[in-house]
């Protein structure tokens, strides 16, 4: 099959499962999985699963990239913060949905991931992903504030106030919060005193590096 008929048989799967813009599936029609993960064939590729993709790291399976990208509700031109690039994908997903002058600014913690994520995005055309190396839990204070942040990986005791604090009132903060197994997708909107606070069920990511286990 070719990845883009794998591809559209995704979204058809996805739009059949999940209550998410239809914005969001055309991204995932867009971006080409397959070449976000090395040695991948085209069924593993586009099934509804996390994959491997080097130094013990995964990319979440679609169907929750779609959830975290409906949830970040982002429009034209937004400016958005990720945790964790690892291979890009996701970014690259979220990049679809900002137009031609939304950026994504992502932290990667392994500088490998980071310098691989880089190229491909390079190789791909997507300028609009901007990737550093350091600890997501700081954020990146330099182009704060943002209209949306989300974490790839899961923050033990709740989102980083620095994250917080770089998203703009009534911006949009999605992650998995809490420790292996006990894990939820949360959904914060930024308010000048308290958070609005959702919450998504249960999830299972990668802890987020420097948190205590
Ligand atoms: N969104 C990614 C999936 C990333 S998996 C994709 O589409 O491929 C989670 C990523 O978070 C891993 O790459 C991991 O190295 C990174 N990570 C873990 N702890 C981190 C931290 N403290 N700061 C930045 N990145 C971190």
């Amino acid at each position: 099959m070719s990845p883009d008929d794998a591809r559209d048989r995704l979204v058809e799967r996805l739009r059949k499962r999940l209550d998410v813009d239809e914005a969001v599936l055309a991204a995932i029609g867009s971006v080409p999985r397959h070449e976000f993960a090395s040695d991948a064939t085209m069924e593993r590729a586009y099934a509804d699963r996390p994959l491997p993709i080097g130094a013990d790291q995964t990319i979440s399976a679609p169907h929750m990239v779609a959830l975290m990208a409906d949830l970040i509700d982002v429009s034209d031109g937004d400016r958005v913060l990720e945790i964790g690039t690892g291979c890009g994908y996701h970014a690259a997903v979220v990049a679809e949905l900002l137009g031609e002058s939304g950026t994504v600014y992502s932290v990667e913690y392994v500088d490998e991931l980071a310098a691989a994520a880089r190229d491909r995005l390079d190789r791909l055309g997507y300028d609009a992903v901007h990737v550093r190396v350091g600890d997501g839990r700081d954020g990146w204070s330099e182009h704060a504030p943002y209209d949306a942040a989300y974490l790839t990986c899961a923050a033990a005791d709740g989102i980083p106030d620095a994250i917080l604090d770089q998203t703009r009132v009534g911006g949009r903060v999605v992650g998995p919060v809490g420790r292996r197994g006990r894990q939820e997708l949360v959904r914060l909107v930024v308010q000048p005193d308290g958070h609005e606070r959702e919450r998504h069920g249960g999830v299972r990511f990668v802890p987020m590096v420097g948190d205590q286990e």
